[in-house]
This record gives structure tokens, C-alpha cells and sequence, in this order.
């Protein structure tokens, strides 16, 4: 049983010692609807009810303690003590009687410490739950398995500051990492991924961010762009990217706005790369290179990307990767045409754009005009 030392020892008995013992897993906020110290809720729980919280803190910050953190106490139904022996650690709180008023910072500060204790002690992890029986942090209302029917309780502006306040506390507090709350509830996402070389998410820019947001309005889903869009990720781009991902099917954190590889490729039919060959360029160097003097490159860095890609797919020696396009190179990439089912003028060496495609999807570099 273990008492924390920030809190006034004030034992309810016969409970403490009677009720079985639980291994705590979660911590559940309430108001009690009643503006009491620690020590009339104490008497409360004694004399008028057979139910009884862990902990209660009063409109200061003050700290009582009922229960060992190791004994079941009856504030939560099922998440008292569940079959496998885990169960709740309540946190009872001053409030006025329709618990509408917000925790006081005295009373935020306590239940930030109180936390911090309960994560080293108990090893609670940093996190709202996702579900009722799911290790974390929680409020009274946010799962039925949690009271006799629904309840309210803590109250609505509680609730958000638990949310926004109190759980970012615990968290920083405790110096974990923040972690998103399931369910949204504190605007879009900002985060950013990287995808095939590129950025995206918020604060992304680039010519890819725009290529997203046209698709998006294109297939109807532009809905929250004011302007735009352009090559800066904003939160209409997620608001929007988030409403194409819903479309899929996807939920929760998979449909949180940021790109995911497979929604990329569903809206864009592809994955844009970092690297980028222009169709105009190894066509005037396929056109070039070969008459002119040996080793003769036009726009070589171009080629080489495209050679680099002709050699990993087996259709030129790599010692001819040189950045110059000339008569081997012609070869390689007629027997490649061939290899895609082109024949005759379709596969006399020179790029066309659908086999430039195919080759730079293959190996990772988009094709420009
Ligand atoms: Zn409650």
C-alpha cells in the first residue's frame, strides 16, 4: 500500500483494509460537486456513503489521502478493480454543487505533481486513455465503464482543461514526450513526414506541398482553403488532407491530415520524388550527345539520374553511368522501350514521356516537361 507524501494520511477505515488490492494502472479526475477541503470530503466518504475516492483536493492545492494507491476505492464501477486485478486511482476535487467552475491553479499544480508521483510510483504511462481499460490518465465522463449510466462529472470546462492544461502538465512535469490526445480535440495536426525525399505536414514547403493541395481541390476536397493553395502547408492543407483520408475510410490518428505513403499515392497516383529529370532535357541530350565528341554532356546531371536508373534495372554496365548520353546509353534504352512492349520508332532510344514515367516510378525520380 503506498501513501503519497505530498498528501495529509487521513485513512478511511474499515475500507482500507478490507477492500482487495489492485495494481493501479489509471488515474480518473472527478469533481465532487461540493466546495470541500480534503478534510470534509474525508468525512463525507466516512459518514454518508459507501463510496470513496483515492485522493481529495481541495479549492488550495491541499491533499488528502484516503486509501493506500494499492487498494481498490469505489469512484469508477468497473474500473475500480477490474478481472485481471488492475484498476483506478481516483482524484477527487473541490468544486462548486454543478461543478461548472475551473480547477483553480492551486488545484492544477497539485493534480501535476499528485500525477508525476503516480507515473514513478506506479509506472502510469504519460497518456489520456484511449479506452476504458486502456493504462493512462482520464476524466469521470470520458467512458461509460467509468460510472452507473454516464456522468458529467468533472464538468465541461474541467474536462478541456484536463485536456489542454493538466495532462500537458503531468507530461512536461514528469519529462516525458507529449503525446496527441485520441480523438483530436486541440486543433489539426503539426507535425511533418518525409516522403520519397520530400516534405509534408505543417510548415512543409515546396512544389510537392502545391502538387498535393491541386489534387485535393481537384477531387473535391479544397473545402478549407481561404487561399491557396500553394507551396506552404498550413492548416488548411491538413484540414483538407484529413477530409480526403476520412473518404478512404481511415480514422483516428490515420486520418489526422498529415500524408501517409498510401493516401499519397491514392491521390496523386503516384509518389513524387526529390529528385526530378526533365522530359525536354534528356531528349535534347539523347539528340546531342551521341554526334558530339565522346564523353559530350547536355544537362548531365539529368542523365545521370536516368543512366543510375537504366544500370539498376539491368539495361547498362555501370561504367557507362557517366553523365554524357550517347550511343550506349541510345541502346540502353531502346532494349529498355523494348522490355515495356514498344517496338519500332516507339523504341528507337530516345525517352519518350510514358516510359520515362514507368522508369523514374520504378526507380524514384519524377519526370518534369
Ligand atoms: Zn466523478
Amino acid at each position: 500500500m503506498a501513501w503519497y507524501p505530498g498528501a495529509e494520511k487521513m485513512e478511511l477505515e474499515p475500507e482500507s483494509d478490507e477492500q482487495p488490492a489492485i495494481t493501479p494502472t489509471q488515474v480518473i479526475f472527478h469533481s465532487v460537486a461540493a466546495p470541500w477541503t480534503p478534510r470534509r470530503i474525508y468525512e463525507y466518504w466516512r459518514d454518508s456513503t459507501n463510496l470513496e475516492s483515492h485522493f481529495g483536493v481541495g479549492y488550495d492545492g491541499s491533499v488528502g489521502q484516503y486509501i493506500g494507491t494499492q487498494t481498490r476505492a469505489d469512484a469508477n464501477m468497473r474500473a475500480n478493480r477490474r478481472a485481471d486485478g488492475t484498476g483506478a486511482v481516483s482524484v477527487e476535487s473541490a468544486s462548486d454543487d454543478q461543478s461548472t467552475d475551473p480547477w483553480t491553479d492551486a488545484q492544477i499544480n497539485a493534480f501535476v505533481a499528485l500525477g508525476v508521483w503516480l507515473h514513478q510510483r506506479h509506472g502510469i504511462p504519460l497518456r489520456i486513455c484511449g479506452e476504458w481499460d486502456e493504462p493512462g490518465f482520464g476524466v469521470h465522463r470520458m467512458f461509460p465503464e467509468w460510472s452507473d449510466g454516464g456522468t458529467a462529472c468533472p464538468g465541461d470546462i474541467r474536462a478541456r482543461q484536463f485536456r489542454d492544461v493538466v495532462m500537458p502538465g503531468i507530461v512536461a512535469a514528469a519529462g516525458g514526450a507529449p503525446l496527441p490526445p485520441p480523438g483530436g480535440g486541440s486543433g489539426p495536426a503539426r507535425y511533418r513526414v518525409t516522403i520519397n525525399g520530400l516534405e509534408y505536414g505543417y510548415g512543409a514547403h515546396g512544389p510537392q506541398v502545391e502538387e498535393v493541395g491541386q489534387a485535393l481541390v481537384r477531387q473535391g476536397f479544397g473545402g478549407h482553403y481561404q487561399s491557396g493553395p500553394d507551396q506552404d502547408w498550413r492548416d488548411a492543407d491538413t484540414l483538407n488532407y484529413q477530409d480526403f483520408q476520412r473518404s478512404l475510410g481511415y480514422s483516428g490518428s490515420d486520418a489526422d491530415g498529415v500524408p501517409g505513403e498510401a493516401s499519397l499515392r491514392r491521390l496523386l497516383g503516384r509518389l513524387p520524388s526529390a529528385q526530378r529529370v526533365s522530359l525536354a532535357h534528356v531528349v535534347a541530350a539523347a539528340r546531342t550527345d551521341p554526334e558530339a565528341e565522346q564523353g559530350h554532356q547536355t544537362y548531365g546531371g539529368e542523365v545521370r539520374i536516368v543512366e543510375q536508373a537504366l544500370a539498376d534495372e539491368g539495361f547498362l554496365e555501370q561504367r557507362w553511368v557517366d553523365g554524357s548520353l550517347g550511343t550506349r546509353t541510345v541502346q540502353a534504352y531502346a532494349a529498355f522501350q523494348r522490355s515495356l512492349g514498344y517496338a519500332g520508332e516507339d523504341a528507337n532510344g530516345i525517352p519518350g514521356r510514358r516510359s520515362l514515367q514507368v522508369l523514374g516510378q520504378r526507380r524514384g525520380f519524377d519526370v518534369t516537361d
